[in-house]
């Protein structure tokens, strides 16, 4: 139905210049928290806290998912460990992506990743096929307190992918990501910066609703990681904007700060990643707008540069 990306001008700043972003580390807002909602600049004419357990926590946990969990973790910590004495690149990286042998993505792939040599039509089926899987995903505790998982949505092939930190209460009652209040002030962020929703795709770390739209922790962060990872292996993103200091921990370094990385462009597996904050933390925090708007700016910059997909990579 677009006819362009990037029909308009540049906008305008939105309103409100307030001092910057306080100190760092602070925590991203829950949806439901949200206070008065900011305006923000008309789309171009024409054109969501905290609960963190240990793993010593969940190792002693009485619910078995957890302490599966808890070993998964523990290996893959330990497997860090050793990659770092031997030498290993000592980059922030995103954290390893070992599928544990009992994770459910192994039934749909045994391998744990989608198949190699894909055309884009197939990988577009492929996503399918993960969604049918995903959807009946009960890995993790979190889907015992939820109505549903949200996968994700939006364009199979999409260039830029948006990835928020989980579900709230609108969306899993709809089953679709960002469709609360701040998805709809998304949406109105992606219209002014150019993008149509339909020409993105949206997902969240964690597909199910954590209780009281808390932060996601750690374990529940790993457990969902494997279908995210299958989600950017198949869409091919060129670009991907982490939404807050969760999906930023997730996608960029599991010490990751937002305010202090939002704004930069880091590579991860040969993706660009840009972090900025997440709409529900505009509604809490006006102030924040304008930098929003300037990743956001950069962010479009980016896609326009971007060189065209090769016709093979970009047919049916
Ligand atoms: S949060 Fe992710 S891993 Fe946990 S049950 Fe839901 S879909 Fe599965």
């Amino acid at each position: 139905m677009q006819t362009s990306l990037f029909g308009g001008a540049d906008e305008p700043p939105p309103p409100g210049d307030a001092a910057p972003v306080g100190a760092a580390g602070s925590p991203e807002p829950g949806e439901e928290a949200a206070a008065a909602e900011p305006g923000w600049p008309p789309a171009p004419a024409g054109a969501e806290t905290p609960l963190q357990p240990s793993l010593l926590d969940l190792a002693g946990s009485e619910e078995p998912g957890w302490r599966r969990l808890a070993r998964a973790l523990g290996r893959q910590r330990a497997g860090a460990a050793a990659g770092a004495a031997a030498g290993a690149a000592a980059a922030p990286a995103a954290p390893p992506s070992a599928v544990p042998a009992d994770h459910p993505l192994r039934r749909l792939w045994p391998s744990g990743r989608p198949p190699e040599g894909l055309g884009a039509r197939q990988r577009a089926q492929a996503l399918e096929a993960l969604r049918g899987a995903a959807l009946g995903c009960t890995y993790c505790p979190l889907r015992a307190g939820c109505r549903g998982v949200v996968f994700g949505e939006g364009d199979p092939a999409a260039r830029l992918v948006l990835v928020g930190e989980g579900p709230g209460a609108t969306e899993d009652e709809l089953g679709r990501p960002f469709v609360g209040r701040a998805g709809e002030l998304l949406d109105r962020i992606l219209e002014a910066a150019g993008f149509p929703r339909p020409s993105v795709f949206i997902t969240n770390v964690v597909m199910c609703r954590p209780p009281g739209n808390r932060t996601p922790s750690e374990a529940e962060m790993a457990a969902c990681r494997p279908w995210l990872e299958a989600k950017l292996e198949l869409i091919r993103p060129d670009l991907v904007v982490a939404l807050g200091s969760t999906a930023a921990r997730a996608l960029v370094d599991p010490a990751a700060r937002i305010t202090r990385l939002r704004g930069q462009w880091v590579e991860r597996r040969g993706r660009r990643i840009l972090p900025t904050y997440h709409p529900a933390a505009l509604l809490r925090d006006p102030s924040k707008k304008r930098e929003v708007w300037s990743d956001f700016q950069a962010v479009r910059d980016a896609y326009r540069a971007l060189p065209p997909r090769p016709l093979r990579e970009a047919g049916a």
